[in-house]
Order: C-alpha cells, then sequence, then structure tokens
C-alpha cells in the first residue's frame, strides 16, 4: 500500500477528510497525486496557490491554510473552497466583501492559537466571541464558518500536542453551543499534520492537512 491509501484507511473510521498540502511540491508530483483519486488540496501562499490553480486541474479543491493579507483575498475568491486561517474581523469582512462581488459564499475557519509558540497565529478564545457576537460579522452574507483550525506545537511531547488538540476541539463545542447550535455547517476541526495526524484524530479531528508524509519518496 502507498501512503495515501494507508492515510485513507487510517482516516475512514472517523470520516476525517484527508487535506493534502502541497506546498514546495513540484506539479509533476501533485498531478501524481491527483491522478491516484485526491481531489482536496491546500496551500499556504497565495501566489504558489495562484500558480498552481492554474496549472493543474480545475476540479481540483482548493484550500488556503496559511496567513491571508487583506489585500490578497480578491485574487482568492474567484475559486477557493475553504480558508482555514481566518484570524481577525477585518479579513472576515474583506472575504465577505469580494465573495459578494463574485456571487459566492466561502466557507472560513477561524483559526485558533493553541501553541506555545509566539510565531503561530491565531485567535483566542475570547477574541473569537467577539468577532461573532459583533454586528459587522452579523451582516455578512457571503462567508460561512463550518468551523476552527490550529496548529500544535512542534515538540516530541506527545501528551503537550494532545493537550492543545483537545483544547481546540475545547474551543469548538463552546463556540457550536453558543453560536451555531443549529447550524450543521459548523463542524469542522482542522487538526492534525504529518507529524500528529494521528493524536489529533484521536481528539476529534475532522480534516487533517497532511503535506511532507504524503510526498516522501519510496526508495
Ligand atoms: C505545511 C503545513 C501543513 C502540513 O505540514 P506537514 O508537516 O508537511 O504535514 C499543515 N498545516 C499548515 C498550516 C502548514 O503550513
Amino acid at each position: 500500500m502507498d501512503i495515501l491509501q494507508k492515510l485513507t484507511v487510517a482516516l475512514a473510521p472517523t470520516g476525517t477528510q484527508l487535506v493534502a498540502v502541497t506546498k514546495r511540491q513540484s506539479l509533476e508530483d501533485i498531478q501524481r497525486l491527483y491522478d491516484k483519486g485526491q481531489r482536496v488540496m491546500a496551500e499556504n501562499r497565495v501566489q504558489d496557490l495562484l500558480e498552481r490553480y492554474e496549472a493543474l486541474p480545475k476540479d481540483i479543491e482548493w484550500h488556503l491554510i496559511g496567513t491571508l493579507q487583506t489585500n490578497k483575498v480578491k485574487y482568492i475568491v474567484p475559486f477557493i473552497k475553504m480558508i482555514h486561517s481566518v484570524d481577525s474581523l477585518k479579513l472576515l469582512q474583506e472575504i465577505d466583501r469580494r465573495a459578494a462581488q463574485q456571487g459566492r459564499v466561502i466557507d472560513c475557519l477561524l483559526q485558533f492559537h493553541v501553541a506555545q509558540e509566539d510565531t503561530k497565529q491565531g485567535l483566542d478564545e475570547q477574541e473569537a466571541i467577539n468577532l461573532l457576537s459583533s454586528n459587522d460579522y452579523a451582516q455578512m452574507k457571503n462567508v460561512r464558518i463550518c468551523g476552527v483550525m490550529g496548529m500544535a506545537t512542534f515538540t516530541e511531547d506527545q501528551g503537550a500536542v494532545r493537550q492543545e488538540f483537545k483544547q481546540l476541539k475545547g474551543i469548538f463545542d463552546r463556540l457550536k453551543l453558543l453560536f451555531f447550535e443549529k447550524e450543521a455547517h459548523f463542524k469542522e476541526i482542522s487538526m492534525g499534520m504529518s507529524g500528529d495526524y494521528q493524536i489529533a484524530v484521536e481528539e476529534g479531528s475532522t480534516m487533517v492537512r497532511v503535506g511532507s508524509l504524503l510526498f516522501e519518496k519510496s526508495l
């Protein structure tokens, strides 16, 4: 079995979706993954996302998982399937505005800062509550918040990683109760990467973002 098949088998019992992170991979390698049947892919930089969108088959579902500057939103709004990295009201407003111009509704996740490292971006729970309680948010018609996203600390300490995933799941559960109880689309917990996807799945991940593992060259 190759790694794509192994991952597919590993994720099947929980119905966790595999998002293939294609950053730094060649078009040939991405095309090969496509030919094996993978359709959901993600990039962390807008420029790379645009190049790959242009070059690869149009039935790929593209997700953005990295920092998004408001001035770049307009480039991805025509085709993006999901933005995992929403970390401010200002950004969400710009997505909503550009999506309205395109007649689209864009699926978004709120990114949370759960890791120890300061470098990892994201909201804290109170900031998300403020955002979701705001009048500005209430008026948005062209974004749909489908859940949460987070990254664990890059560490060998699996207990710490598990704790951070539990924290993100806790945030998801509380936001669901407070703001989305009747909204079936608020169901995604995007957590888990090559090194920690198994722990993430155990802690309730609905989407893992796997890059390097998927593209490892088998010798
Ligand atoms: C690169 C990246 C991933 C995938 O990381 P791997 O360790 O290569 O699986 C997942 N999420 C984000 C936000 C990333 O930038």
